[in-house]
C-alpha cells in the first residue's frame, strides 16, 4: 500500500498544483480552470477527463493543500493532519 499526496499531485496539464475540493471530491487547476474528478478515491488526472471551471465560488470553499501538509522534523516523511491522503491502490477489482 502506497499512499499518495496531494501535494504531490499536479495538473498534467500545466503541472501546476491542483486544489482539493473536498465537498465535491475534486480536484481543481486554478491555472487551466479545470476540474479532475476524484472516482474511488483515485484522481483521474487527464486532461480528456476534465471539466471547464465555471464559477469562482467554487474554489472560495476549497482546501490548499499546501497548507494542510508538513513535514516531520526529520524530514523523512511528510504528515498531513486533515483526511488529504489519497490511496492510490484502493481498487482492488
Ligand atoms: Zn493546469
Amino acid at each position: 500500500m502506497k499512499e499518495i499526496l496531494l501535494d504531490a499531485i499536479v495538473c498534467p496539464n500545466c503541472h501546476g498544483k491542483l486544489i482539493f475540493d473536498a465537498e465535491h471530491q475534486q480536484l481543481i487547476c486554478p491555472t487551466d480552470r479545470l476540474i479532475y474528478l476524484i472516482k474511488d478515491g483515485i484522481p483521474l488526472l487527464l486532461t480528456e477527463e476534465a471539466s471547464p471551471l465555471e464559477t469562482e465560488t467554487v474554489v472560495k470553499e476549497t482546501i490548499i493543500v499546501e497548507t494542510v501538509c508538513q513535514t516531520t522534523t526529520d524530514n523523512s516523511h511528510i504528515k498531513c493532519d486533515n483526511t488529504v491522503i489519497i490511496d492510490s491502490q484502493t481498487d482492488k477489482g
